[in-house]
């Protein structure tokens, strides 16, 4: 396959997965003359509805994958838990970016806490767990307190236990569905309880030709394990740690050939920037960059996989605050639409469940 080093507008762009990041993706891609195609298991969703084309489909769906491969130029993905083998069949046949080692990477917890420590940054003391027994002789080592967290398909908090006390361990392995062992590598991993000042995040577009561009770090609050408010500028305690991050954000990136945007969590801490974890991909904490930066997120990552120069990156105003609209939240769209100033984004999900992300409102200081 001979991959054209641009990927100019008037071509596909295909998607998978089909929430409010690939719609926000999606509303990008309109906007540089790109057309996009999700492909998306549900009938509808979020990126469906503003997308030109859509494949409704399972990722492990031979058909539904061929059929996606031949009507796009170029894949990406907006979130990390899609079929491997169906990311590999399509990375033989269209440029798939970020590429599968990127998502490799960042999938699967021990892979990328691994690489973390290969070039030099710090994780929360961590062990694999593959059963209970190895659940208690890991909390001897690293103490309590301490979270249990599933090594795929965690997010948002789900897929995690608290563990207190060494006597709250079987209790939080259940609660984590006891999940059973995994065709290469562990269940589970146990990482010390990380006492931080506050939490931020490294958003970043690496170009196929090596450029990087880094917007403000933004400094995360979260709720039930869900992300609340993103604020730039983050606080000084976070600002004096963020050359730091960004500078081992920018490692991995470079040690992955990433392509697109990646987004790093940290844990702020008296020692230094901790880092938690990893997404391959355009990130919630950078969702104030469509009114807050020159560039948004989306944009760069756009120009980044069809080959365009990186846009810049700097803050629009003095201070610029996210806040995202979970569950009944976003029934306070009358107020919000009715407030000079509030940039207010709902990503037209039906049903209002507890804990789902139904849109977000950005407040831009100038
Ligand atoms: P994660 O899914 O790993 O991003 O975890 C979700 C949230 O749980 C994080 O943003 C933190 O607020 C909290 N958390 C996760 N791991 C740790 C840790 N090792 N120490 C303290 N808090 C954590």
């Amino acid at each position: 396959m001979s991959v054209p080093a641009v990927i100019p507008p008037g071509s596909t762009v295909g998607i998978l997965g089909g929430g409010q990041l690939g719609r926000m993706i999606a509303i990008a891609a309109a906007q540089l003359g790109y057309r996009t195609h999700i492909l998306a298991p549900e009938a509808t969703g979020p990126a469906t509805e503003v997308a030109a084309e859509w494949t409704q489909g399972r990722f492990d769906d031979p058909d539904a994958v061929r059929a996606f491969a031949a009507a796009v130029d170029v894949v990406t993905y907006e979130f990390e838990n899609v079929d491997p083998h169906a990311v590999a069949y399509l990375a033989g046949r269209v440029p798939v970016r970020p590429s599968t080692l990127s998502l490799d990477i960042s999938r699967y917890r021990p892979n990328e806490k691994t690489w973390v420590a290969e070039l030099g940054g710090r994780t929360a003391d961590w062990r694999p767990v593959d059963g209970l027994a190895a659940l208690e002789a890991a909390l001897a080592e690293v103490g309590t307190p301490a979270i249990l967290k599933t090594t795929l398909f965690g997010y948002d908090g789900k897929g995690q236990a608290r563990i207190d006390t060494p006597a709250e361990a079987a209790g939080a392995w259940r609660s984590i569905g006891a999940p059973s062992p995994i065709a290469a590598g562990v269940p589970a991993i146990v990482e010390a309880r990380v006492d931080f000042l506050a939490e931020f995040s490294v958003v970043l577009a690496r170009g196929g030709d090596g450029a990087t561009a880094v917007w403000d770090v933004a400094e995360n609050v979260h709720r039930d394990g869900i992300l609340h408010t993103s604020t730039v500028p983050a606080r000084a305690e976070i600002l004096a740690q963020a050359d730091e991050a960004v500078a081992l954000t920018r490692a991995l990136a470079e040690r992955l050939g990433h392509i697109g945007v990646m987004t790093a969590e940290f844990f702020a801490t008296a020692d230094g920037p901790v880092f938690n974890e990893m997404a391959p991909r355009v990130h919630n904490s950078g969702h104030w960059t469509i009114e807050g930066a020159e560039t948004s997120q989306f944009e760069n990552h756009l120009r980044a996989i069809c080959g365009l120069p990186l846009g810049p990156t700097a803050r629009t105003g003095a201070g610029v605050t996210m806040e995202n609209l979970v569950g009944a939240e976003a029934d306070r769209w009358p107020a919000l639409a009715a407030e000079t100033g509030a940039h207010v984004h709902l990503y037209g999900k039906r049903e209002g469940r507890p804990g789902r992300k139904m849109g977000h409102v950005t407040r831009v200081r100038r």
